[in-house]
């Protein structure tokens, strides 16, 4: 019979051991934010840790694109206090610790996932979903009381949590959180392009992003990608010391497959080499798959991990998690089948994944990319017409002085902003803005949901004021934000 602690759901791992440890992991993340509430999900963690930091044992928290998790390590009337505290705060939060808290994040600039990860993800997903982990919307300084408040009520609820203890279950463990049905997520469709596909900037590094199956019993995913990321490091740290950080993210998403993610990080001069490394890697394991001595590395490593976690609540756990997450089930992992599996399969998935995939190089390195059949794309989608609709030019001086001025247009119809640049034509829906800020310097920036990004000021544009009124008028107070203070200092 499943258990529950005030409504939360437990899975209690049967270790002998006379301490408690706990995880209390929420199914919302960063994704379920939107552009002008960047980052509420980590200033409501910060807020809440601050209650129980007094406490004498070990803590802590992580918020990461999809899952939010509270952890302690100690005595069981301790990891009770803990646990209890946390969802106290998590039920009413210390916003009058906002302004503090904000300049510790501020500080702390951390990253919900690597930049490589996070620009693929927008790559995919626009300035929605996971792709927010690569936007900085309104900064720590930016966020409201009511936009904490208000998420943490919509999110942090006993019916959207999961507590894992092993050892004793501290005595008269309360979980005081709201109570209701449980929250649903929104999700987002992909940006399709016509192929493999590749975009390159100014990070230092080599990434793919892989949309694979996640659902069978042997996770055959699993494997590839593990498979990939050993070949990855072989060829890019070993081989010539290029790179010194390869790692992957992955993102769940609702029709049973997984964003990976697989990056390595290149050392200043490397980029070629480690573009190489990833690029060659994916397509040799699609086309040959791995070789015998490399799928039986990877072979062993999920025995290991298997020998050395709870099996039997790990994929309780999972079955759970893809319930809040509104998932499709999985077949039951079936170690038999993972033993199974052959080189080819290996290369089937990975073969499979190719159309979609997206590649990130260094843009100097993105050759390396495109001579395997990757189109350099933009960071969003460019078109070729201007629609018709009131025109807005640059400023006649700037005309005359600056080139591309000469070509700049901004377009106002009752559906859309669209402008002209060099590269040429981005176009925001007024029904798909994603959020609209007002930077430090006096320019209005629109965002849209696909990705598409548009200045107007008055110093930009004749007239651009008018438009800067037009965005007013059609565009929700909720979606407008100032930029971060933090930000406009850099
Ligand atoms: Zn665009």
């Amino acid at each position: 019979m499943p258990q529950y602690l005030d409504g939360v759901r437990l899975l209690h791992h049967r270790e002998q051991q006379t301490t408690t440890d706990a995880t209390l992991t929420f199914a919302v993340g960063a994704r379920d934010e939107t552009l002008p509430t960047v980052g509420v999900a980590h200033a409501l963690e910060h807020l809440v840790m601050s209650t129980v930091r007094r406490l004498p044992i070990q803590i802590d928290a992580t918020v990461d694109t999809t899952a939010t998790s509270f952890v302690a390590s100690g005595t069981p009337e301790r990891v009770g206090e803990f646990l209890t505290g946390i969802c106290a705060a998590l039920a009413n939060p210390p916003v009058e610790r906002l302004e503090v808290e904000a300049g510790v994040l501020a500080a702390e600039d951390g990253w919900v996932t690597h930049p490589m990860a996070a620009l693929l993800y927008f790559i995919r997903y626009g300035a929605r979903g996971a792709g927010l982990d690569w936007l900085d919307g309104p900064g720590p300084d930016g966020l409201t009381a009511d936009q904490v408040t208000a998420f943490a009520q919509r999110w942090f609820t006993a019916d959207n949590a999961v507590l894992q203890l092993t050892g004793p279950i501290p005595a008269d463990l309360k979980l005081p959180l709201p109570t209701g049905s449980r929250p649903q997520h929104q999700h987002y469709p992909a940006r399709q392009f016509a192929g493999p596909a590749v975009v390159g900037i100014g990070i230092p590094g080599a990434a793919v992003l892989l949309s694979l199956p996640n659902t069978d019993a042997a996770r055959t995913a699993a494997l590839a990608t593990d498979v990939l990321q050993q070949r990855i490091e072989e060829s890019a740290r070993h081989g010539g010391g290029h790179s010194y950080v390869v790692d992957y993210d992955a993102v769940q998403q609702q029709d049973g497959t997984t964003d990976w993610v697989l990056y390595a990080e290149a050392r200043e001069g490397a980029e070629q080499e480690v573009a190489q490394a990833v690029v060659e890697s994916l397509t040799d394991l699609a086309a040959d798959g791995p070789s015998e001595e490399e799928l039986q590395l990877a072979l062993d490593r999920f025995e290991e991990e298997r020998a050395t976690t709870d099996a039997e609540l790990g994929a309780e756990f999972n079955v759970l998690r893809r319930e809040l997450f509104g998932e499709p089930p999985a077949e039951p992992l079936d170690p038999e089948r993972v033993r199974a599996t052959r080189p080819d399969d290996l290369a089937a998935v990975l073969r499979a994944a190719l159309p979609t995939a997206i590649g990130y190089a260094a843009e100097q390195a993105v050759e390396q990319w495109t001579k395997h059949g990757f189109t350099e794309v933009s960071l969003c989608p460019v078109g070729e017409e201007l629609p018709a609709g009131e025109e807005f030019r640059p400023p006649r001086m700037a005309r005359l002085f600056v080139r591309e001025a000469r070509e700049t247009a901004l377009v106002v119809t009752p559906d859309e902003l669209a402008v002209r640049e060099e590269d040429g034509v981005h176009r925001v829906r007024w029904d798909e803005v994603a959020g609209v800020m007002r930077a430090g310097d006096g320019t209005t920036v629109v965002f849209g949901t696909d990705g598409c990004v548009i200045l107007v000021s008055g110093d930009l544009y004749r007239g651009g004021q008018k438009v800067v009124a037009e965005l007013e008028r059609r565009v929700d107070r909720s979606l407008w934000f100032q930029e971060s203070r933090f930000k406009a200092e850099d």
